[in-house]
């Protein structure tokens, strides 16, 4: 017997909103982290030169304030200020005016050819007005929906592919390229059913929350889960990668913020055999090569327009971003890739010494690549901001490869947790009712391969946690109001 009632292995978004949930509830639960510092990928840490501040992998959180579970959290009040640039994303085009995602879906429709406005404000008004009531059904594992006929009028335009929504809904460029930019984020070639899904999840969130940034980088918000997660009494251990389940000090519930191989190995001893092969078949997509950057100063870009928001996507129109996030499920990286690049100092002056600035970018690169690919990125960027390879004091690179042996999470570089494609959008890790159960009745799985999948909301922790408090009823439980 020990002191603690519950533990987490990993403190990355998921894990922290399941101890967190566990300790409302009025477990003791302890959390392990394998590596250094908290947050796994939301983090911040110094990789440049003193007085820069990055973000190694998530920084722009849509979904976290999607999220109906870190809605009701105490996040101000533990130190988040989230920080909206004018505009959540923006699309330059090296033929034409910057696409821009405005907050208004009335204003980013006038923005669009003319023959598109309509249609635009006919897809995207209606759903976006409803965003916390979609967010209730679309971020949480299958079941008989709250908003069925909300949840149907989203399905019949989610479930297809990005090219193929786009090409349906809109017959001019400028609408089809700042969808496909957007939807890019899915990882998934983009004529491939479902990536209009997380598109369209994307856009509608840009319109509904904004796609804001935490003010000091994205370790500020998961120092502030720890803080919450303090006040109830939960501790963290940094630096202690757990191997095996004996390891775990508790005699109640195990949840696993890890992929579904790695708790198929940490925990082989209590699980069966067919079932752990069939988490080992568990299928990851490309991974993601990235680039942070301390800057001199702001990026130049040729359009003013694109230092309205921190996002930037740069790869032009439709036919080229299809193109190039083919290649990396081709085991190749496009001669022209599209970047994701995001500068945080367009809304952050905390984050570099005066008149300096960070950015990164990154592009989706052939699963566990090693290469160094920011040469091929700052040629892109360049091309948009003649004189940005100028400005460039510092670079660090992470390929693909780097990702995972950084965080055992991110197989081949993955950064959502496993494909979210058609087979395991929904149905993560594998086919079963209840997503985040194993045969063990102690362990549980609650990271990014879980529903609703990638992204930083922490819903995966929640579900996860609530299934296992099913099980195990924390001793003098404060029960919070189930979502669903
Ligand atoms: C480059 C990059 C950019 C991204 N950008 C964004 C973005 O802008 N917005 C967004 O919403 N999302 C973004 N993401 C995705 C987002 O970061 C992830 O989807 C999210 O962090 C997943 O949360 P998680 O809790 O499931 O896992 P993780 O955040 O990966 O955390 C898992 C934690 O568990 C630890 N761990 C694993 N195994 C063990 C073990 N055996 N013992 C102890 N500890 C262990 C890991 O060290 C890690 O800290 C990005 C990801 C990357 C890599």
């Amino acid at each position: 017997m020990t002191a603690f009632t519950a533990a987490v292995v990993g403190s990355g978004p998921n894990g922290l909103s399941a101890a967190i949930r566990l300790a409302q509830a009025g477990h003791r639960v302890v959390v392990y982290e394998g590596a250094a510092q908290i947050g796994g990928g939301l983090s911040s840490a110094a990789l440049t030169l003193p007085g820069f501040v990055h973000d190694p992998c998530s920084s722009v959180h849509p979904m976290a304030l999607s999220s109906p579970y870190w809605s009701k959290l105490p996040l101000a009040q533990h130190g988040v200020t989230w920080l909206q640039p004018q505009a959540p994303a923006v699309h330059p085009l090296l033929d034409g005016d910057a696409v821009v995602l405005e907050r208004s879906v009335e204003q980013t429709a006038a923005g669009l050819d003319p023959v598109d406005r309509a249609a635009y404000m006919r897809a995207f008004g209606p759903l976006a007005r409803r965003w916390s009531e979609l967010c209730a059904d679309a971020l949480a594992p299958l079941g008989p929906p709250a908003s069925p006929l909300l949840l149907a009028r989203f399905g019949l335009l989610a479930g297809q592919s990005a090219a193929g929504l786009a090409r349906r809904l809109f017959r001019g460029p400028r609408a089809q390229a700042l969808f496909a930019g957007v939807a890019a984020h899915s990882v998934l070639p983009l004529d491939r059913v479902p990536s209009a899904a997380i598109g369209l999840m994307l856009q509608l969130a840009g319109h509904a929350v904004g796609w804001p940034l935490p003010r000091g980088g994205a370790g500020a918000v998961s120092a502030a889960l720890a803080s919450i997660l303090a006040d109830l009494g939960g501790e963290i251990r940094t630096g202690v990668p757990i191997g095996q389940l004996s390891e775990v000090e508790t005699d109640g519930p195990v949840l696993f913020d890890t992929g579904p191989r790695a708790l198929a190995a940490i925990a082989a001893a209590a699980l069966p055999l067919a079932w752990r092969e069939r988490l080992l078949r568990f299928r990851y997509g490309p991974g993601a090569s990235k680039v942070d950057w301390a800057l001199s100063g702001p990026i130049p870009w040729s359009d003013p327009a694109v230092r309205r928001s921190a996002t930037v996507h740069l790869g032009g129109h439709l036919a080229a971003i299809e193109a190039a996030e083919r290649a990396p499920w081709e085991g190749r990286v496009a001669e022209a890739p599209y970047v994701l690049l995001v500068q945080h100092s367009v809304v952050d002056d905390s984050r570099a010494p005066e008149g300096q600035q960070v950015a990164w970018a990154y592009v989706h690169a052939p699963p566990g690549d090693r290469r160094d690919l920011s040469a091929r990125i700052e040629a892109v960027v360049e091309a948009y901001a003649p004189g940005f390879q100028a400005r460039i004091l510092a670079r660090h690179v992470r390929s693909a490869a780097t990702q995972e042996r950084l965080n055992p999470n991110y197989v081949g570089g993955d950064v959502n947790g496993g494909a979210a494609d058609w087979d395991q959008l929904f149905t993560r890790p594998l086919v079963q009712a209840r997503p985040y159960n194993t045969p063990d009745p102690r362990l549980y799985l609650c990271s990014a391969s879980t529903p609703p999948g990638g992204g930083v909301h922490g819903m995966c922790g929640f579900f996860a946690a609530e299934a296992a408090l099913q099980r195990w009823p924390g001793p003098g439980a404060r029960r919070v109001r189930a979502l669903r």
